[in-house]
């Protein structure tokens, strides 16, 4: 196997921007994604017909740096303007993007993108350890069905703890910092429905904390305009979420099912997935938008959305930051 330059952890949002940055400007790169498919939380399903994101519902603009990306995406149509705000009767003005047959949609962008640039995608490989062996990185996969990788760089955007693991488990050093970065769980439920939903959702077919104390976030992926059929996404309130989660799904649907009915009035749902999401969102995250492993022989990188700032624009402003970080210090 040819020694590639850098290898990167994760398909998300944070891993795919960092390797498209890095294959542009010539790197040999290899992204690994533990998952079926690229995207990570960037998630979307299908369920008979319809279409549902079950983890990222939209995402906003902030940083110019962002907004550069997001008007090239719009004009390849893979992303456009969902709403400005989700009471219809006082939109607040700043566009919510969604992406056109869903989220997982611009992860897949952005994967081809990367292949023509010449980077490598590897899914359905959990890397287990990453070992610094002192002439290079080496990360290996728990089901040996791939010979280990051999990099000069690396560069891990899971959520923090599951990066934490893999430095351990190849005697690594762990930054003290990344110890501290924590994340709230979400249980999201995708409820199926022949109903009309305009009653419950109104005109944009969603809505957002704090306006249910129970759910943070509830949309209908058809007004959304990704999907043929109505299905609802429901996410929990974390606190809750947390209280539910060692439960198994039915016992989870039986104690929402009495929120779920008070939300949903007359609609009938005609079925209900559960969907669980440890590692959602940074409750306490690192002010740097990467972070360097000290102490290895080469640059090892901690990145995503727990570094600099959250959700989808974090996740990507940390790709191009630890990008940045490497082609600027030439490592
Ligand atoms: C329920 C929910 C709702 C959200 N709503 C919004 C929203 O409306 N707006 C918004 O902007 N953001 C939202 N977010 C947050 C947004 O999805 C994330 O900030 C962003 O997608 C994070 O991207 P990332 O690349 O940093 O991490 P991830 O997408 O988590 O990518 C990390 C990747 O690492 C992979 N991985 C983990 N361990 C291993 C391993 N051992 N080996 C190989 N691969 C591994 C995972 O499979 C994953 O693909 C939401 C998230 C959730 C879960």
């Amino acid at each position: 196997m040819t020694k590639k330059d850098v290898l990167i952890v994760g398909a998300g949002m944070t891993g795919l921007t960092a390797g498209l940055a890095l294959a542009e400007a010539g790197k040999s790169v290899t992204i690994v994604d533990k998952g079926r498919s690229v995207g990570g939380r960037l998630a979307t399903r299908r369920i008979g017909h319809a279409v549902v994101d079950h983890g990222a519902q939209f995402f906003t603009v902030r940083s110019e740096e962002f907004a550069q990306a997001v008007r090239m995406w719009e004009a390849d149509g893979i992303v456009g303007v969902w709403t400005n705000g989700f009471d219809s009767n006082d939109p607040d003005g700043h566009p919510r993007y969604r992406t056109e047959g869903g989220m997982s949609q611009l992860a897949k962008h952005l994967a081809a993108a990367c292949r023509n640039a010449g980077a490598e995608i590897v899914v359905k490989q959990r890397v287990d350890a990453v070992i610094d062996s002192g002439d290079s990185l080496t990360a290996t996969y728990e089901a040996a069905t791939r010979v280990p990788d051999e990099v000069d760089a690396m560069v891990i955007t899971s959520p923090v703890p599951q990066s934490v693991d893999m430095l351990r488990a190849g005697g690594t050093p762990v930054p003290d910092d990344a110890l501290l970065v924590t994340y709230d769980c979400v249980i999201a439920l995708l409820v199926a429905t022949d109903d009309d939903v305009s009653g419950v959702l109104g005109p944009i077919g969603a809505r957002q904390a704090p306006l249910d104390p129970m759910f943070t976030f509830i949309a209908d992926n058809k007004t959304k305009g990704i999907s043929p059929e109505t299905l609802l996404t429901f996410h929990t309130e974390p606190a809750l979420s947390a209280a539910l989660w060692n439960l198994s799904n039915d016992a989870i649907l039986d104690r929402l099912q009495a929120e779920l009915s008070r939300v949903l009035g007359s609609v009938k749902p005609t079925s209900i997935q559960v969907k669980k999401w440890r590692y959602a969102a940074p409750r306490s995250g690192h002010t740097d938008r990467c972070l360097r492993v000290e102490g290895t022989s080469r640059p090892i990188y901690l990145a995503g959305d727990a570094f600099g700032e959250a959700k989808v624009e974090g996740a990507f402003r940390s790709g191009r930051a630890v990008a940045d970080a490497l082609l600027d210090g030439s490592e």
